[in-house]
């Protein structure tokens, strides 16, 4: 069964476009099969300071993963680009290579500790909403 499926990437370290273009590749080799990738938007960080600009964009796939399966590879994806650090609640966010966040499976709701979606800060954050319209009715 294949499931419909948006990520939002994000990254202010290094060559923000390269480190997209390198997780897009990697997501369709690992996840399944991108349909559509947005333009990438640059801008200022969102909830902390730094002097690094975000490069941001969002894509749609189909996967036969299951939704922890899929945050599984995508985590394994951050961490082998050089992702190090974790975000927990109530810290401040902090620079990243790269960051791979899960925006819609199918209409599938998901709340649990370890992963809730749709993704809480959609409405929030224009860098998302932004790629994610552009894409999501291709
Ligand atoms: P934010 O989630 O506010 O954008 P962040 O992306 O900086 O913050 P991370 O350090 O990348 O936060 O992730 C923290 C944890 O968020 C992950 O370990 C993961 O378990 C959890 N998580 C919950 N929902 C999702 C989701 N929809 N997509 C990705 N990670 C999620
Ligand atoms: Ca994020
Ligand atoms: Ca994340």
């Amino acid at each position: 069964m294949r499931h419909r499926v948006y990520l939002a990437l994000g990254s202010n370290l290094g060559d923000g476009k390269a480190n997209l273009d390198k997780a897009v590749g990697l997501i369709a080799e690992r996840i399944g099969e991108v349909e559509a990738v947005s333009t990438y938007l640059v801008s200022e960080p969102w909830g902390f300071e730094s002097s690094n600009m975000f490069t941001n964009g969002a894509l749609a796939l189909t996967t036969e993963l299951d939704p922890f399966e899929l945050l599984d590879v995508t985590q394994a994806i951050e961490r082998e680009m050089g992702r190090t650090h974790k975000h927990r609640q109530g810290e401040p966010y902090t620079d990243r290579i790269i960051d791979i966040d899960i925006l819609l499976y199918d209409d599938l709701h998901v709340s649990t500790e370890r992963l809730t979606i749709p993704h809480p800060h959609i409405n929030d954050r224009d860098f998302v909403k932004i790629p994610l319209s552009e894409i999501i009715n291709q």
